[in-house]
């Protein structure tokens, strides 16, 4: 895992201390984190543009010859545009605590209401995009294995039986793979039909040439078909195949682990499934101190900052610029 920028780590109360009711520190940390842009090239002349904090946008300003006129380009871009915080009214410092506050294991849009003063409906919209950016990381691990390298994949069924119902709608099947010596893993909800998506699930998160060791699950057998080398747990043979089934539990045992506090908590709705193994998979992958910067670097996957076109809703500061380009004396 790479590591997070200097003077980065924070834990949560350090974070509040840092940013609370300050803009400017907030809009900093975004731009270091690829949030915002940290320089915007004019798309027109090339030319590196001018940051107007007044009005949060950068403006080019650089003179160009058409056809033998000098002509004043009045290329300007919002700085949010693309990015989380585009078409947003919400402070940016508030951004940032909010998602502080969200990715603690116990967060509430009480606290978050007062020390904010948000409504409930921007609240409730505030953490959709966040579950969102946590789906979006679950959605893109890194891929494990390699060459020679063993795996060990398993699929489990979380949530609560309703038997009434006959087929229950609260659960959700969940796959992973962990790497037998690293422990480095993957985890993903696994959608219907079952058989089909795990298969695209080991292509998308398995490198080709890997060992995988899974159970004998019949979807499991098209993986001899790919370029892995497949090994089903044998529990009654000899000793080697009852080393590496044990080698195998204990892998899979520990794949699972992080998840299990959530297979018994009672509430969880099922159409939130994803997003709440989402928000569980992201904290338990990373630390109090390291969580929002890791948050903010997928902010700026998920919304990166677009500066390839021309933004018709920068307002101008001063009116002596025209939205067309003028042309400027020799
Ligand atoms: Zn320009
Ligand atoms: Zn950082």
């Amino acid at each position: 895992m790479a590591r997070v920028c200097s003077g980065c780590e924070c834990n949560y109360f350090e974070f509040i201390q840092k940013f609370y009711k300050n803009n400017e520190a907030a809009i900093a940390y975004l731009r270091d984190h690829g949030a915002l842009p940290l320089e915007v090239i004019c798309p027109n002349c090339k030319n590196i543009c001018r940051y107007r904090a007044e009005t949060h946008s950068w403006y080019c300003g650089a003179t160009r010859k058409i056809h033998h006129r000098k002509k004043l380009c009045h290329y300007k871009v919002s700085d949010y545009k693309g990015s989380l915080l585009s078409g947003v009214k919400m402070e940016p410092y508030k951004v940032i605590c909010f998602a502080n506050h969200w990715l603690s294991k116990q967060w509430d849009y009480e606290t978050l209401k007062q020390c904010l003063g948000l409504s409930e409906a921007t609240g409730s919209v505030w953490q959709r995009y966040f579950a969102e950016v946590t789906e979006h990381w679950v959605d893109n691990q890194e891929p494990i294995g390699g060459p020679g390298v063993v795996v060990d994949i398993d699929e489990t069924l979380f949530g609560k039986m309703k038997h009434e119902e006959g087929k229950s709608q609260s659960q959700i099947w969940v796959f992973g793979g962990i790497e037998r010596d690293s422990k480095n893993y993957f985890i993903a909800p696994l959608e219907e039909p079952l058989t089909e998506n795990l298969m695209s699930l080991i292509l998308k998160y398995i490198l080709p040439g890997t060992v995988i060791v899974s159970n004998r699950w019949n979807a499991y057998s098209p993986i001899s078909d790919h370029d892995y080398v497949h090994q089903v747990i044998n529990h009654s043979g000899d000793v080697t195949d009852k080393e590496n089934a044990k080698a195998h539990t204990q892998s899979v045992e520990l794949l699972f682990r992080d998840v299990q506090e959530w297979t018994v908590k009672p509430g969880n709705r099922p159409q939130f499934y994803k997003q709440y193994l989402a928000r569980l998979l992201f904290q338990q992958q990373h630390t109090h101190s390291n969580i929002n910067h890791y948050f903010f670097r997928e902010v700026a996957r998920m919304y990166p900052p677009d500066f390839e076109t021309e933004d018709a809703d920068v307002k101008e500061e001063s009116n002596d610029h025209e939205n067309q380009e003028s042309e400027v004396s020799d």
